[in-house]
């Protein structure tokens, strides 16, 4: 525990009193730190991109763009790394944004129809890969909810249930309900996750071994982290069973909001 301290003298006639007042600040410490580390983690990740590309586009303006091969192989490296800065740059300005808090317009909407238009524009991209996306939402599904949040939060996890997929794999979107929640499901028939990397996914920049050093994958390791503070700003929580070479389900629990509850905000 990290304490400040405050000393108030008081004089009454003959009495001299001292009040000491302690004050845990650990909290504001923690805060700061991991302000700290964002910072540091995300110079270090946005100089990475930024340094390919430099040099990519350095080296073809020495002479080496005069062969046609390595031209077009560096363009396309410097072309995949921009890129990458561009969703970084996205991904670290979301997170202000939420952190700055976010105001939520809460609507009835059909879950069902949601989901559909959601999925649209990744149909065509799991269809080159081979893989199938299911929604199994009932259409009758009402939820009351904050659209621009479930769109950041299910294409998040639409996209990963994609990328961490194999060829001929499958994604399948549920929907379930109890007395103070519903839930939101995708599952994937993907790679899977290590149980030594479960409890880490939500971190900032976290990738686990297999995205980062086959380097196949593309990301930033901020897309989870966006999606845990998302649902963290609206009371609700985030699960993921996984089994490696089976797939992964995660699962978001939703407080129900009432159409009486109004606008809800976060307290961020
Ligand atoms: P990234 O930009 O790397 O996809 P995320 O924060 O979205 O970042 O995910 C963090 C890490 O969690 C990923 O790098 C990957 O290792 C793992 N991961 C996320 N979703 C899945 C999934 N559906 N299947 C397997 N691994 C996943």
């Amino acid at each position: 525990i990290t304490w400040d301290t405050s000393v108030v003298y008081n004089q009454l006639e003959n009495d001299f009193h001292i009040l000491v007042i302690m004050y845990d600040i650990s909290d504001i410490i923690n805060v700061k730190q991991m302000q700290i580390d964002f910072l540091r983690n995300a110079s270090h990740e946005l100089k990475t991109p930024v340094t390919a590309i430099s040099g990519f586009a350095k080296t073809l303006l020495d002479g080496a763009m005069d062969d046609q091969k390595t031209l077009v192989e560096f363009l396309k490296i410097i072309d995949e790394q921009s890129d990458q800065l561009t969703s970084l740059i996205n991904d670290v300005l979301t997170i202000s944004h939420i952190q700055n808090g976010t105001n939520y317009d809460y609507q009835s909407m059909n879950l069902h129809d949601f989901v559909n238009s959601e999925l649209a524009p990744y149909q065509s991209v799991a269809k080159v890969h081979q893989i199938s996306i299911n929604n199994q939402v009932g259409s009758g599904v009402e939820v009351n909810t904050d659209a621009s949040m479930l769109t950041r939060i299910l294409r998040n996890l639409v996209s990963n249930a994609i990328k961490y997929n194999i060829p001929n794999g499958q994604i399948d979107i549920t929907y379930t309900v109890n007395d103070s929640y519903w839930q939101l499901h995708v599952s994937d028939t993907g790679i899977g996750i290590a149980q030594k990397d479960i409890s880490r996914l939500f971190e900032r920049f976290y990738r686990a071994d297999d995205s980062r050093t086959k380097q196949k994958v593309s990301g930033t390791g901020l897309g989870l982290a966006i999606v845990k503070e998302l649902v963290d700003s609206i009371g609700g929580t985030i699960h993921v069973k996984s089994q490696r070479g089976v797939g992964s389900t995660f699962t978001i629990e939703f407080p129900i909001v009432t159409e009486n509850d109004g606008k809800a905000a976060s307290d961020n």
